[in-house]
């Protein structure tokens, strides 16, 4: 099962996602908790990363595509993956086409979580409060959810056209759309 996890900053995809990727034996892979790894041990990648991160900017399309290359190689996401964060340019949806094609496999579902944006702002709030992200301050947040907008709404259109994007409405309890994520996955034939 290859999947993608998409919506806006706050959405709850990081909550799902590990849900999800239990369910199926796969492991989630969230390119924002990958970056936040390199951050706290200080490698070359955190390092680079973390200026843009702290902008609420993307990371470069190179850098973030190669840190997902060298992720889904290892042999846990042989039996297949999910992705939480990634792709979140058309860029990087090119290369994500390459790297599954190069496995000879095919992309099976996006899951497209819907949420109300105000609802999504006082998430993120809440979220800076208790966890202290060092990106949840007020522009920051913003920022986030206006670049989602410019640059990674319009790739729903394009999986949308070849027919995987599954929307699922992202509000009300965690365990209810985990359970909507999963009656509108298990019926899709696996790959
Ligand atoms: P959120 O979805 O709440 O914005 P994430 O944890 O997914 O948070 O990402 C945190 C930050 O990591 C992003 O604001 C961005 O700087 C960087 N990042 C994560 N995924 C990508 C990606 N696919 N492309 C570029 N930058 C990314």
């Amino acid at each position: 099962m290859r999947l993608i996890l998409m919506g806006p900053p706050g959405a709850g995809k990081g909550t799902q996602a590990k849900y999800v990727a239990d369910h199926f034996g796969i492991p989630a892979i969230s390119t924002g908790d990958i970056f936040r790894e390199n951050v706290s041990q200080g490698t070359d990648l955190g390092v680079e990363a973390e200026r843009y991160m702290d902008a609420g900017e993307y990371v470069p399309d190179e850098i973030t595509n190669q840190m997902v290359r060298n992720r889904i190689d290892k042999p846990d996401a042989e039996p297949g993956f999910l992705l939480d964060g990634y792709p979140r340019t058309l860029a990087q949806v090119e290369e994500l086409d390459g790297m599954i094609a190069h496995t000879g496999h095919r992309l099976d579902a996006v899951v497209v979580l819907t949420v109300d944006s105000e609802e999504v702002v006082q998430r993120l709030i809440q979220r800076a409060r208790t966890e202290g992200r060092a990106d949840d301050t007020e522009d920051v947040i913003r920022r986030r959810q206006e670049i989602y907008l410019e640059e990674t709404e319009p790739l729903i259109a394009v999986y949308r056209k070849r027919g995987l994007v599954h929307d699922i409405n992202g509000m009300g309890e965690v365990d209810e759309v985990t359970k909507r994520i999963f009656e509108a996955l298990d019926v899709i034939p696996q790959s």
